[in-house]
């Protein structure tokens, strides 16, 4: 009998898990497919992402933040490619995404001519208007203005000879306050209600450069969206003393753009913020996780040390200083006690088009979900 009982809890308790890591890779698998394009700024990936989010928020049965609706809208400029995308290096098609990208500051140019070497790695046209610079790794990103040239980033691999002419084809184009917002839901606490837990993740990622090209943005941050929204789904279950918020921000990519509208115009006073928790780049974790502001708050941070100790967790938790890396920032300067957790080893993929659903392991997923229950648990009680 007794050894029955085991075997039945160890069986419900492993689909339990199970469930919330099919639940993550279903939101990650759909956050980084080709209808969402990147969550950016071509066929309103971004807005799509927004809608998904906030259906889900809905279904959980959270209530939205400011009382009437779910997402806190603001606009900013972005330096978009939504047509042509097209660069011949000495002849040869090369192909977008992963034998070359745009730097994101360039302006859109069509021209075909000679190359200049300038140095090892840096080559010119004759007009100075074109720069093309081999890397060892393309890293994509997102800037709100266009500068007065063209830069492209080639992948070393992706040619054989010194690079001797261009033809290049990219169309740019300045969006003027592009609209966006913050997804901002809640589960109202039982004790203290005018208290709060936040939990955040960025659910931008860079899109897509040109017509057929985007960026899936698995890790960053598909993993961290998909791990508040686990979270929403267990507190609107299991509401707690405190009142537990959720916000998935737009505009990470582009400097922090939505953290820092919602840290200038909060929905509730930031005083009464007890703990935030910012996510993004969670999809990995067999070398274990660091925390961001954990030389900030040492007593808290022990506490989580503590915690994922007990509960056999991570492999390591790494503790790190102040840093202006994600969502968290524009908190932390305004006085917001807050962590920023990511996850460490595995693939390396970085804002490049390898960061897909398929290759990001998830693995410590379960573990994560655990340490933040387990936090949040021993800074209400
Ligand atoms: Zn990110």
């Amino acid at each position: 009998m007794k050894l029955r009982l085991s075997l039945f809890l160890l069986l419900s308790c492993q689909s339990l898990f199970a469930q919330d890591s099919v639940y993550a890779r279903r939101i990650v698998d759909t956050l980084t497919s080709r209808y969402f394009w990147g969550r950016g700024y071509t066929n309103d990936g971004m807005g799509k992402a927004a809608r998904f989010i906030t259906s889900e928020f809905k279904s959980f049965g959270l209530q939205p933040l400011s009382g009437k609706d779910f997402v806190q809208p603001f606009t900013y400029n972005a330096n978009i490619y939504p047509g042509k995308m097209k660069v011949a290096i000495n002849g040869i098609d090369l192909k977008p995404g992963v034998d070359f990208i745009v730097s994101p500051e360039s302006m859109g140019v069509k021209a075909d001519g000679k190359l200049q070497q300038k140095d090892s790695v840096t080559f010119l046209d004759a007009e100075h208007r074109i720069v093309v610079l081999l890397q060892n790794k393309l890293t994509w990103s997102v800037e709100q203005a266009a500068s007065d040239y063209t830069a492209i980033d080639l992948d070393k691999k992706a040619i054989t000879k010194t690079p001797s002419s261009i033809s290049v084809d990219i169309e740019n184009k300045i969006i003027k306050d592009f609209k966006t917002g913050n997804i901002c839901a809640m589960v109202r606490g039982t004790a203290k209600p005018d208290s709060f837990i936040v939990l955040t993740a960025h659910y931008d990622h860079l899109g897509g450069m040109g017509a057929d090209t985007y960026f899936p943005g698995a890790n960053d941050n598909a993993s961290g969206v998909s791990q508040v929204m686990s979270l929403a789904k267990y507190y609107a279950k299991h509401p707690q003393r405190y009142s537990m918020v959720f916000i998935c921000f737009a505009g990470e990519e582009a400097g922090l753009l939505g953290s820092m509208y919602f840290a200038e115009h909060p929905l509730m006073p930031l005083a009464n913020i007890r703990f935030l928790i910012n996510l993004d780049l969670e999809g990995t974790g067999e070398e274990g996780i660091t925390v961001v502001n954990a030389t900030i708050y040492p007593k808290e941070f022990e506490q989580l040390k503590k915690l994922n100790t007990q509960g056999h967790y991570l492999y390591k938790v790494y503790s790190r200083g102040k840093a202006p890396n994600s969502d968290h920032y524009p908190f932390t300067e305004k006085g917001v006690p807050a962590f920023y957790m990511y996850t460490m080893g595995g693939i390396k993929a970085y804002h490049d088009v390898f960061d897909i659903s398929k290759t990001l392991p998830l693995n410590e997923y379960n573990h994560l979900f655990k340490l933040i229950v387990d936090f949040v648990g021993a800074e209400t009680r």
